[in-house]
């Protein structure tokens, strides 16, 4: 499936340092930094530094490099956050029915309180 990236988005502009953020890790290939509009006490967004929609185009087609430094990104920023051992809850929305409202992959990292059921 081709992707189509489009470099006005949000994250984008953070990347480039166009718009603030407030950082909480950053790594070669991955930054996160505090939601705008935090939904819980943690509400952490991780996103790569490349160029990917959502997490299908990046797993098709980011390097290994990226993927490793990613998934541990997310990792680092929970045993930082200190939610690691009372839990948390990783989302990612993608596309139309994912209601995506930023076109840049973000996991959402969301913690600090009882999220209560999601899925029954
Ligand atoms: P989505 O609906 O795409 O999964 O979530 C996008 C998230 O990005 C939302 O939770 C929203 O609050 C956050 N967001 C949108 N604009 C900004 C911004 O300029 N800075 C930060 N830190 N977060 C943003």
């Amino acid at each position: 499936m081709a992707y189509t990236y489009d470099n006005e988005n949000i994250f984008a502009k953070i990347l480039r340092g166009e718009i603030p953020n407030d950082t909480v890790l950053e790594t070669e290939h991955s930054l996160a930094f505090n939601d705008i509009r935090p939904q819980a006490p943690l509400h952490v967004l991780v996103i790569p530094k490349g160029k990917y929609v959502n997490y299908d185009d990046f797993a098709s087609n980011a390097s290994d490099a990226e993927i490793l430094d990613y998934t541990r990104a997310i990792s680092k920023v929970c045993a930082m956050k200190g939610v690691a051992a009372d839990g948390f809850r990783m989302i990612s929305n993608a596309g139309r029915d994912g209601v995506q409202e930023v076109p840049h992959l973000h996991v959402h990292i969301l913690g600090g309180r009882d999220l209560g059921r999601m899925l029954n």
